[in-house]
């Protein structure tokens, strides 16, 4: 852990420039859904309460190097200063003239919030100088964009090594949690991945085999599994072409010590429709014209069992086609149990990355994870075993 916190920086009278993920959705020019925005806010106080001065730096959508005036960020302005209950000044562009003029005037106890960085070309290709006309807006740069930490780019990597660089509450919280579930983990730890296929979670699993005790296998992903190892799986999907990498990834996880669950039984229907009429079968019996839509619940008391044993889980992806009732069941089940053994204190538990979200949530699960991440694409490359250049940047940092 070589990254530095707010705690360990001088911020009084210091003009702290803050990475931030406020990508928020908008409808006609109205914020919909502000959570990315409160959960900042701890951020944003602690420093203001320090005597910093908070310069907010974001990116928005996907502009494409262009000043596109629907991917501007004056409109947050409000949902900005509600969270932050103060004041909060927009600068129209992150670099130049009036964005200096309008991070020196800053007042304590006012924001400053900087226009769309990717309004510049030069930000997704990392490029030093835009870094070095932002860092001439600030004394320290705090880095709370978890979520965009997987891309080097001017405001996430570059800038950190210019100025001295700490984490922000958001960023040392996931950092934290992550490091918990596979840095230096409780063991036993056991690995949940599920979701569509094996194809985009390769990676992913060939860094948990070597990491975790055991790796439970659910989704369509499953189904691959189940044909490598010989077994018919109907008109399920699954990817005939990748039964080669999962039969190596079988055979490396047994070299490794890491024990593989993959279904015992499964849930059977014919159709991919909610409450299409669907059976339980053992894993071995998918009939020609069958759809497996989710673990048995003989799976679901394997799974719960390992979590029972387990110090740490960590999920990526639904065990079942989640969005169809009643094919959501053994996600359900499975994170449920993970819930109460968190609540019990006996589990650490930590989950994140696209549809896992979704799925805790509607499990009703989520509340009592340890930890949830939003970050999708930071937290599949970090689960990958990847540096994030955002992260490592932190650790490189100016002192
Ligand atoms: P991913 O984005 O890879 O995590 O995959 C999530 C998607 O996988 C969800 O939309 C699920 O409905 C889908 N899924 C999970 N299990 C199955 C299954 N057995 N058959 C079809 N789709 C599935």
């Amino acid at each position: 852990m070589g990254w530095k916190t707010l705690d360990d920086m001088d911020l009084n009278g210091k003009r702290v420039l803050v990475r931030v993920d406020i990508n928020v959705p908008v409808v006609d020019g109205v914020v919909t859904d502000s959570t990315r925005i409160r959960r900042i806010a701890p951020t944003v106080r602690d420093i203001l309460s320090a005597g910093g001065r908070p310069i907010l730096l974001a990116h928005f959508g996907r502009p494409g190097g262009e000043r596109r005036e629907n991917l501007s960020l004056n409109k947050l302005v409000p949902t900005l200063e509600r969270a932050f209950e103060t004041r909060v000044l927009f600068a129209a562009d992150c670099v130049g003239t009036a964005a200096e003029l309008a991070a020196e005037s800053l007042q304590p106890g006012e924001v400053l919030l900087l226009e769309n960085t990717r309004f510049h070309a030069a930000e997704t290709k990392n490029d030093p100088e835009l870094a070095a006309g932002m860092a001439r807006l600030g004394d320290v740069f705090c880095n709370d964009a978890f979520s965009a930490a997987h891309r080097a780019h001017s405001s996430t990597e570059a800038i950190a090594r210019l100025l001295p660089s700490c984490a922000g509450r958001l960023m040392q919280a996931e950092l934290e949690a992550l490091e918990s579930a596979l840095g230096a983990p409780k063991r036993p730890v056991t690995a949940v991945v599920g979701g569509a296929k094996v194809s985009t979670k390769l990676e992913l699993l060939s860094n948990l085999i070597e990491k975790v005790d055991y790796l439970v296998i659910g989704g369509g992903m499953a189904n691959t599994f189940l044909v490598a190892q010989g077994h018919h799986v109907g008109k399920s999907l699954a990817e005939r072409i990748m039964k080669d990498t999962a039969a190596e990834i079988l055979a490396k996880a047994d070299s490794t010590g890491c024990k593989v669950i993959l279904p015992t039984d499964i849930v059977v229907a014919e159709k991919f429709e909610s409450h299409a009429p669907h059976l339980v079968l053992p894993a071995d019996q998918c009939p020609e014209n069958g759809l497996i839509l989710d673990a048995g619940p003989d799976s679901v008391d394997v799974i719960t069992g390992i979590f029972a044993q387990s110090q740490t889980v960590i999920w990526n992806g639904p065990l079942g086609a989640f969005e169809l009732e009643p094919f959501d069941a053994a996600t359900n089940a499975a994170a449920l149990k993970a819930a109460a053994l968190t609540r019990a204190g006996k589990l650490i538990s930590v989950a994140g990355g696209g549809d896992t979200v979704a799925a805790l949530n509607a499990s009703g699960a989520a509340e009592d994870f340890t930890y949830i991440s939003t970050a999708g694409g930071a937290f599949l490359e970090w689960m990958e075993g990847k540096t994030l250049p955002g992260v490592a940047a932190l650790n490189g940092s100016r002192d």
